[in-house]
């Protein structure tokens, strides 16, 4: 097993037992995150939901269809790129991420973006873009994700510079199909 791999692994198991807010009282299993451990994208969602909670995958119910769509249409394969939540364990009935649940959580995905390097950070919703973007130093651009979605923010991190695009979360085509073509059209820049 290579570095990257074992470090990997270590999050994992850290995650399996983690009990850093009280989430893992109602969660089934933690979605830790999946994907290519050497992925040039990265895509951040917020917290699992009722499907990702019973299998422990991220975007496996009807957001990650539209996710799994969105990447098709760019010819970007689901296996190349790495998927992760802020929140590794789902708030009950998919209420809001707490201010205290992302501060206990948000450490392994720091992590998991240090080890894996990715050179593209897609934020899929508001919660992930304003976390990774006041994160990497970039908290003056926060906006509502209507405002920001599709643009492109250039950062420095330890491990060099990296593009940070927020997008639509997958799950608003779930409820107002017209959203598919936005989606769509904002994810045509990680084609280029
Ligand atoms: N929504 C998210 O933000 N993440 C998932 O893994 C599933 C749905």
């Amino acid at each position: 097993m290579n570095k990257i791999d074992k470090n990997l692994k270590q999050i994992k198991e850290e995650a399996l037992k983690c009990q850093k807010c009280s989430l893992y009282k109602t969660r089934t299993y933690p979605v830790i995150g999946e994907g290519n451990h050497q992925a040039k994208i990265m895509f951040i969602g917020e917290a699992p939901g009722f499907n990702e909670d019973k299998t422990g995958r991220p975007f496996c119910g009807d957001a990650g269809k539209v996710l799994d769509g969105l990447l098709e249409s760019v010819k970007i394969k689901r296996q190349e790129v790495y998927i992760a939540n802020i929140l590794k364990d789902r708030p009950p009935g998919n209420r809001n991420p707490q201010k205290e649940e992302i501060e206990a959580c948000a450490p392994y995905l720091e992590r998991q973006i240090e080890i894996i390097k990715p050179k593209i950070v897609g934020t899929l919703g508001n919660y992930a873009t304003a976390y990774i973007l006041e994160r990497y130093g970039l908290e003056g651009e926060i906006q509502g994700i209507s405002k920001i979605h599709g643009k492109i923010f250039n950062t420095k991190t330890s491990f060099g510079l990296i593009k940070i695009i927020p997008f639509y979360h997958p799950a608003v085509v779930v409820y107002n199909n017209n959203m598919k073509e936005i989606l769509k059209e904002d994810f045509l820049v990680l084609k280029r």
